[in-house]
């Protein structure tokens, strides 16, 4: 798979939005990305790719589910849901966290993950990495191990990355 072609090919497809939703916040809009089907399966293809067997994909709301249901389907695996406070209908885990633009809080169900499962998250951008830390947090309490996480987009600038220690691939770094 040629990686800097995808990239390239993704990066023209991504719309900046200044101010939004705060001053300040250049908002990384991906949804001319998503209306083009032959690239969203490719982006699909490579956020699958090289991970070993994995047991769950844990999406994280709400645009990493949309790539969490792609992923599932190709790597054989089930879908968990990482949301955002008081949407699960069953019993929770809970971690609070804070973002590039606020505070949150994020939850998944208590029987989502088996102890020693294999599990994969995604989301659509890496910006501080609090919303990605809640999420290893989360399924490490449950007993499963992340086999790393997966984003299309990374803010290089703000370094969330540090604060993950999983394997980490993103499609395209900004500034890049
Ligand atoms: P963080 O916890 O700071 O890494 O924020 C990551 C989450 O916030 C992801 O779910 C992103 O969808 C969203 N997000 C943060 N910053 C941006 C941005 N500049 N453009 C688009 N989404 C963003």
């Amino acid at each position: 798979m040629d990686t800097a072609r995808l990239a390239a090919d993704v990066s023209a497809r991504i719309r900046d939005i200044p101010d939004f939703p705060k001053p300040g916040i250049l908002f990384k809009d991906i949804t001319p990305m998503l209306a083009d089907p032959p690239l969203f399966g490719r982006v699909l293809d490579w956020l699958a790719a090289d991970w070993g067997p994995v047991d769950l994909v844990v999406g994280i709301e709400s645009r990493g589910f949309i790539f969490g249901a792609g992923l599932v389907e190709r790597l054989g695996a089930g879908l968990v849901l990482a949301r955002k406070a008081g949407k699960l209908p069953w019993a929770t885990v809970a971690v609070d966290y804070g973002l590039e633009y606020g505070a949150a809080c994020l939850e998944m169900h208590t029987d989502s993950i088996r102890q020693g499962q294999r599990v994969l998250i995604v989301d659509d951008l890496l910006a501080t990495g609090g919303t990605a830390a809640a999420a290893v947090d989360l399924v490490r309490r449950l007993g499963g191990e992340v086999v790393g996480f997966g984003f299309v987009i990374e803010l290089a600038f703000l370094d969330g990355r540090s604060r993950l220690d999983v394997p980490v691939r993103s499609l395209l770094t900004v500034p890049d």
